[in-house]
């Protein structure tokens, strides 16, 4: 741990006040330095991206507190994913006020880079052409679409990144990105 992060925590953790906290947990996306990372004891260090531990992370209701933006930003996030399961957490996201980059930051994990790639790994694009590098059945029909059908104007599935959706013989289906090939 950098000795400005250990001066800062005081070597206690940053998010539960436990002591020792020997962890340097950087938050994504940003660069490991030292004004980025947040000083961890061995619980939270081991637990804080799989938050199993639903309770402990009421730590968190202090640290969002904490004046550096590394832990706010640690601890907004943690309590934007149990939001769903843990109703303080939505009450500390609803009573706190954080700076709109502190925000962003915390969500930015959320934005899931979902990518499409066809079945040769070349990245697709809502409006892409592509041809069916095998004869696909179009579901709830008897008609197959053959090898080397093009499909024009495809759309990403968004939150699928191995479905894209065309149309084929006037219908739209959903086609695997494995079978298709940019063109
Ligand atoms: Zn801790």
């Amino acid at each position: 741990m950098h000795i400005s992060l250990e001066n800062r925590s005081g070597g206690t953790c940053e998010c539960c006040s436990a002591s020792p906290a020997q962890f340097a947990f950087t938050v994504s996306p940003k660069k490991e330095e030292p004004q980025n990372q947040v000083a961890l004891c061995d619980v939270c260090f081991t637990d804080v991206e799989k938050l199993s531990q639903g309770e402990h992370w009421r730590c968190v209701e202090g640290s969002i507190w904490n004046p550096e933006a590394a832990v706010q930003a640690l601890s907004y996030r943690i309590a934007s994913q149990l939001k769903g399961s843990s109703s303080w957490a939505q009450n500390l996201l609803d009573s706190v006020e954080i700076d709109e980059d502190i925000v962003s930051w915390a969500n930015s994990n959320q934005m899931n880079q979902i990518v499409h790639l066809d079945a040769f790994g070349n990245t697709l694009e809502n409006g892409d052409t592509v041809v069916l590098t095998q004869a696909l059945d179009v579901k709830g029909t008897s008609f197959s679409a053959p090898k080397g059908t093009v499909v024009k104007k495809i759309r990403l599935v968004h939150d699928q990144s191995d479905q894209i959706e065309g149309k084929i013989n006037e219908q739209t289906i959903v086609i695997l990105t494995k079978f298709v090939k940019k063109n």
